[in-house]
């Protein structure tokens, strides 16, 4: 009798309904060793919870009426509030050791498989410091990513991040290029604000040796250089800019790596369009039809060109300087070359003929053919930070000149738009996988006429904004 008693009172949980919801951070926690994190929980107000992870106890203060907050440094194992399990916590070391990228071009990816985006290559000779590994990749934190194990190798604890020194900084005039001498080639990563019209350079690895800096203190396009430290043996270089951030080029010469910001075109407000290069590619061609319509078999390739086309028209005729990637059924790149050289080929276009805007027309399909038939929506992708303003200012008009309800624009890694050099987007008009769509777009002499008008109000719309 005594015995079932205590077993009633012992052995059977009692279970409490879960009161505690969780703001941030996002659980299953992984985090480097020791590192610190932000708690916010909402629940009933006017308590005071409790906090427990396999190593410690905090106590939540109530930042507002059911709002609880706190720091905590996240050990392996489970992260409870008040008895309620919150989730778990698997902690790494900060670093792995020093990686050395031994490929031509490493390809730097936003997780640890092939799916993930691609990022910026990373050349031969660069050393990374490796914080993480999963299955194939190492992740990085500067540059920031993954790359595959067997494009490199990591070197043993005692190597270092280089030999790489900042000696020398020069901005030459009048093409505005930084050169930045540093005795040997080593990791770095841009950072863009186009809202204040910033670059910075991050060196990890390189300290700085710059006492005096060589460059022009009133150079025509940039004012002062900065130097920071990176970390504990880095560097970070800040380039402001005087005029609106464009894109830049970015090159190794030797032990020197020469940093060129795309001058901004100039822009006369009354004709915004007169004498801008732009480069305006119809997606797909040749032995690639894009997607194909489900009733009317529309093949994407020549819809493109329709609206390609009459995006050439109407921008020449506002007097810019247009170059077409394709103006025919054909694939960009020669016959004989390899599959993968026709999205570059695409992007050579633009880079051979100095274009300063890349416009990229598609139509859209899904993956799965049901969503895709009922799908609909104008969709502007962008790479780099100066992109997402043109994708942004594109996605609305053309929404409204080709009876669209639905437009966004999104950040995604394609290869065409990646480069950093100009602003480049690819417009998705509108889904030709839904039928619906497809015998608007089809029976509707007008909409190539339409779709170009809408992109072409976009690309004004940005050449004149904040000049
Ligand atoms: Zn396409």
């Amino acid at each position: 009798m005594k015995k079932t008693l205590l077993f009633i009172l012992l052995g059977v949980p009692v279970w409490a309904e879960p009161i505690w919801t969780v703001v941030s951070p996002q659980f299953p926690l992984d985090t480097p060793e020791g590192q610190w994190v932000e708690l916010e929980v909402s629940g009933p107000a006017g308590r005071h919870p409790s906090l427990q992870t396999a190593r410690t106890t905090t106590s939540l203060a109530e930042a507002r009426a059911g709002v609880y907050r706190t720091r905590f440094q996240p050990a392996v194992g489970d992260v409870t509030l008040d008895g309620q399990m919150l989730g778990s916590c698997r902690t790494h070391s900060g670093s792995l050791g020093v990686f050395e990228v031994t490929k031509e071009n490493a390809v730097l990816r936003t997780g640890p498989t092939s799916d993930y985006d691609r990022l910026t290559p990373v050349t031969r000779g660069v050393r990374l410091e490796a914080v993480e590994r999963q299955g194939d990749y190492y992740r990085f934190h500067t540059p920031s990513g993954w790359l595959r194990l067997s494009e490199g190798m990591l070197l043993g604890p005692e190597a270092s991040l280089g030999n790489g020194l900042l000696t020398v900084i020069r901005v030459s005039e009048p093409d505005n290029i930084v050169r930045l001498t540093m005795g040997s080639p080593c990791a770095w990563q841009v950072r863009q604000d186009v809202e204040n019209r910033k670059f910075w350079l991050d060196l990890p690895g390189v300290p700085s040796a710059t006492f005096h800096t060589a460059y022009a203190q009133n150079s025509q396009a940039i004012p002062a250089i900065r130097l920071h430290p990176l970390g504990e043996n880095g560097t970070t270089v800040e380039i402001p800019l005087r005029q609106r951030l464009w894109g830049y080029r970015l090159a190794w010469k030797g032990d020197t790596l020469e940093f060129a910001p795309t001058p901004a075109p100039r822009i006369d407000p009354k004709y915004p369009l007169r004498g801008v290069r732009i480069t305006v590619d119809a997606g797909h061609g040749g032995e690639d039809s894009g997607t194909v319509g489900l009733d009317l078999h529309v093949k994407e390739k020549d819809l493109n060109l329709s609206v390609a086309r009459a995006l050439r028209d109407q921008l020449k005729k506002a007097g810019a300087i247009v170059t077409m990637t394709r103006d025919g059924d054909h694939q960009v790149a020669p016959e004989s070359a390899p599959a993968e050289a026709e999205l570059q080929s695409r992007v050579d276009v633009a880079l051979r003929s100095r274009a300063q805007l890349f416009v990229s027309v598609h139509h859209n399909a899904r993956p799965d053919v049901q969503d895709g038939r009922v799908s609909h929506g104008a969709h502007i992708y962008y790479y780099q930070p100066a992109s997402r303003g043109l994708a942004q200012a594109i996605a609305a008009p053309l929404a409204r000149a080709i009876g669209e309800p639905s437009y966004q624009h999104f950040w995604r890694s394609f290869a065409v738009i990646r480069q950093p050099e100009m602003p480049a987007v690819l417009v998705e008009c509108n889904f030709l996988s839904n039928p619906g769509l497809e015998k608007g777009m089809l029976h509707d002499r007008a909409y190539p006429q339409k779709a170009a008008r809408g992109i072409f109000e976009g690309v004004t719309r940005f050449l004149v904004r904040d000049m």
